[in-house]
């Protein structure tokens, strides 16, 4: 009898993302360096792992909240764009008592892997219905034609 679903590779990547030397390591072609304030260990250290794609070359995502974010400016402060863009992230709730994650206790870790779970669910879902919607855009224009 099968008792459980095996992880797919993407899980367990993403997973992995709870650890901040993880997500530092994406970061390899971070466009912003020394003198800037969003560099890679202040970016991975406030929660973002570097998702870059051909239109969107800083792209990152907060591990626990899924949001996305680009666009940045080397003044940028990681914490504080987190901040204005997700004011909700459980991350930025944690980290109000704790200097660094290495501090949490093992139910904050797990309450956050709990929130990462039902966030990363949340973020499929609502890709799947961006596709939907595109499809039926696609489908509704061609009933038009004929
Ligand atoms: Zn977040």
């Amino acid at each position: 009898m099968e008792t459980g679903t095996a992880c797919t590779e993407a899980e367990k990547w993403e997973f992995s993302m709870n650890s901040e030397n993880n997500r530092l390591s994406t970061f390899k072609d971070w466009p912003f360096d020394d003198d800037c304030q969003c560099v890679p260990s202040k970016m991975a250290a406030a929660g973002f792992y570097h998702i870059p794609t051909d239109q969107q070359p800083d792209l990152v995502r907060c591990f626990v909240c899924y949001k996305e974010l680009e666009g940045w400016e080397p003044d940028d402060d990681p914490w504080a764009e987190h901040k204005r863009h997700q004011p909700n992230c459980d991350l930025l709730k944690i980290m109000k008592n704790h200097k660094s994650l290495d501090e949490i206790t093992v139910k904050e870790f797990l309450d956050l892997e709990c929130k990462r779970q039902q966030n990363r669910t949340k973020a499929q879902i609502e890709e799947r219905v961006k596709e939907f919607r595109q499809q039926a855009a696609r489908v509704r224009g061609q009933m038009e034609l004929l």
